[in-house]
């Protein structure tokens, strides 16, 4: 395909020339959400903390879409990486527009187990990532008076569940983070909303699968119906449900949908 071809394959396309970061973009929801940014025509900056991972998926996207992918090696738990990683996709693509808070990890154990340690790593990447992510990506999305924040919290962050306190504290927290920002930035032009997926089929999904055979002894497929019967459709969430969700809340012609908190779990939780 010619540079003049890609021009006319994004002509048209919703979120063509819109500059996109999404942190966690390597794997999993993450790379789901880049793939379908870019279909809806926006460059796309991915960041994670694996180079590898990382420059696997650039490769991948850069031949499936006419647009620029740049990607990032950045842990969003450090304040002062993330402002490098921003200030070096800003360069490379201008300002971003759309910021997907996506990066995460879940670690369970009953509360009487959670340590400081467990309970500071789960808030670290879980909360204080996407609250930095979006220190260093607002101000110019109020300067331009447009942009879109998707922040991936959870089911978890609108209802409890046993043995995951920590996560669970975390991504109400996101959500609290979500609300408060809509109506902060209300009159600026910039919507923040939250995604919450119940169990979606990516690495962790198959981590709580491992996690729930060793802690109790069941087989695999035991372990595997436990998390599919959580959801009343009777199956795991597929990431690309999730990242349509995420490309809805981006597209121009949204702006009245801000501060609210979608849940993609097959009926699972009704907030
Ligand atoms: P995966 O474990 O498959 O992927 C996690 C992603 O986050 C990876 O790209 C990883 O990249 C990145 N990441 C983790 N820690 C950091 C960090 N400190 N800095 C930068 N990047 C980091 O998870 P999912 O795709 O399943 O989850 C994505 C989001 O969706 C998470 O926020 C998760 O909590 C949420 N979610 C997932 C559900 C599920 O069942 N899968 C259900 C509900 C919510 P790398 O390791 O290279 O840094």
């Amino acid at each position: 395909m010619s540079p003049g071809d890609q021009a006319t394959t994004r002509d048209g396309a919703p979120l063509a020339n819109r500059h996109a970061v999404v942190t966690g973009g390597g794997r999993g929801i993450g790379a789901a959400v880049a793939a379908e940014l870019a279909r809806l025509g926006a460059d796309i900056t991915i960041m994670g903390r694996d180079a590898e991972t990382l420059r696997r998926r650039r490769e991948a996207l850069s031949g499936e879409c006419g647009g620029q992918v740049f990607d990032v090696v950045v842990d969003v738990t450090d304040g002062a990486a993330v402002a490098r990683a921003f200030e070096w996709a800003d360069n490379m693509l201008g300002p971003v527009e759309i910021l997907v808070n996506n990066a995460g990890a879940a670690a369970s154990a009953p509360f009487a187990r959670t340590d400081p340690e467990l309970w500071r790593s789960m808030i670290e990447v879980n909360l204080t990532g996407p609250f930095l992510c979006c220190r260093a990506a607002l101000p110019s999305m109020i300067e331009r008076g447009w942009g879109r924040i998707v922040n991936i919290a959870s089911t978890a962050g609108v209802t409890g569940y046993a043995y995951v306190s920590a996560y669970c504290a975390a991504k109400h927290g996101v959500v609290g983070l979500t609300r408060a920002l809509a109506r902060e930035l209300a009159r600026k032009g910039v919507t923040v909303n939250a995604v919450c997926p119940g169990y979606t089929d990516t690495d962790m999904a198959e981590a709580a699968v491992r996690n729930i055979v060793e802690t109790t002894g069941r087989d695999e497929a035991a372990a595997r119906a436990e998390l599919v019967r959580s959801n009343p459709q009777g199956r795991l969430v597929d990431p690309a449900e999730v990242a349509r969700t995420v490309g809805w809340l981006a597209l121009p012609g949204t702006d009245a949908v801000t501060g609210q908190a979608v849940v993609v779990a097959g009926g699972e939780v009704m907030p």
